[in-house]
């Protein structure tokens, strides 16, 4: 099989389970190399069969290397499952208890009545959070691909364009160059919108002496990326030149500290602590950063409330930001690569203050 199939097999044996079905469809593209959806991996100390329908059965069995692909009966898939456990002496069976519905719950329960189906509580997710070389290989190109649009926007935007059209440009530029889509939708605030953290795309037009958040990724090999820069459209006021520098320094200070054995919250203090002594405490509402992957938000989290350590080769994002409402708002997002003695830091764009 995989060495993340050894990894997963090991915390089974550790918990006295005996099988785990993975249902949640990017963990069964971690598990089996699947890049399709609605299939369903079962795992054992000694087998792993890749379940899907006849849609996928091809493409499956040039995908998932060392699993026995099956079609299992379309109205009664936990049936087969059920069988397996069976045949296989499966008594304890791991469930993703975040990816099922309660109607597919009750179906496996009618369908898989002497098998104890127990939650993994992320267990089965949980191997993904450490980053092999290969997938910090992915990450890296999909950061490229997501720079290469950061400069494109550069010579591209000018006051009277909408937020929208800047998204737009930014999506054609970086498919072209090879992102296999957005990370995730992306964010251009131009002046008062840039206050809100997650603002939605809108006609707003950007108007001179406007800033601007950009918050963006792409996606190689079915990594994600993910970058923020703000930038002035115009001439920056004294104000917007002071917030950008504490939020700078706040991100450079929390890139000085992080390395493996940090704990999580102590990373995002780093940070946290140069806003708040510059008396912007409420105003950075949300965590420093969080893991990126296959997912574009996954473990780990650098925040206030996260409870676990760094460890090497875990990727996280670190994203300090002011937000003044109805006025303008900055952060600044690089992602990095935690190392035994500190990050390698993935984002090569600039952080001086640009002035268009
Ligand atoms: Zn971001
Ligand atoms: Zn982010």
């Amino acid at each position: 099989m995989n060495q993340r199939v050894d990894k997963l097999r090991r915390k089974m044996a550790e918990k006295s389970i005996d099988a785990a079905l993975v249902t949640d469809e990017i963990n069964v593209r971690y598990y089996t190399g699947f890049t399709g959806d609605e299939s369903m991996a079962l795992i054992d100390q000694d087998h792993g069969v890749f379940l899907t329908d006849f849609r996928y059965t091809e493409q499956a069995e040039g995908e998932c290397v060392g699993f026995t692909v099956i079609e299992p009966e379309a109205a009664a898939p936990f049936a087969t499952v059920d069988r397996l456990c069976t045949e296989w002496g499966v008594k304890r069976l791991w469930v993703e208890e975040e990816d099922i519905s309660w109607e597919r719950y009750t179906k496996m329960h009618e369908a898989m009545g002497g098998i104890e189906l127990i939650p993994n509580d992320g267990s089965i997710k949980s191997v993904r959070v450490v980053k092999e070389p290969r997938e910090i290989d992915a990450i890296r190109k999909a950061q490229e691909i997501a720079e290469l649009g950061f400069s494109h926007l550069l010579d591209f935007i000018q006051p009277g364009m909408t937020e929208r059209e800047v998204a737009l440009e930014l999506e054609f530029f970086t498919r072209r160059a090879g992102s296999e889509g957005m990370a995730f939708p992306p964010i251009i605030a131009a002046g008062p919108h840039g206050a809100m953290p997650h603002a939605q795309l809108s006609d707003q037009v950007i108007g001179d002496g406007d800033m601007i958040v950009m918050d963006f990724g792409c996606i190689y090999g079915g990594y994600r990326s993910d970058m923020t820069r703000t930038i002035v459209v115009g001439k920056a006021t004294d104000e917007m030149k002071a917030v950008y520098d504490i939020v700078l320094k706040a991100q450079q200070a929390a890139l000085d500290g992080l390395k493996e054995g940090i704990e999580e919250v102590a990373g995002d203090k780093l940070a946290r602590d140069i806003i708040d002594n510059a008396g912007y405490k409420e105003r950075f509402g949300h965590g420093l950063g969080h893991g990126v992957g296959l997912e574009i938000h996954e473990a780990p989290r650098l925040s206030p409330l996260a409870k676990s350590v760094l460890r090497e080769g875990m990727v996280v994002t670190v994203e300090p930001g002011i937000y003044l409402p109805g006025r303008f708002g900055v952060r600044i997002e690089d992602f990095v690569v935690v190392k035994k003695d500190g990050i390698e830091n993935l984002t090569e764009a600039p952080k001086n203050l640009i002035e268009l």
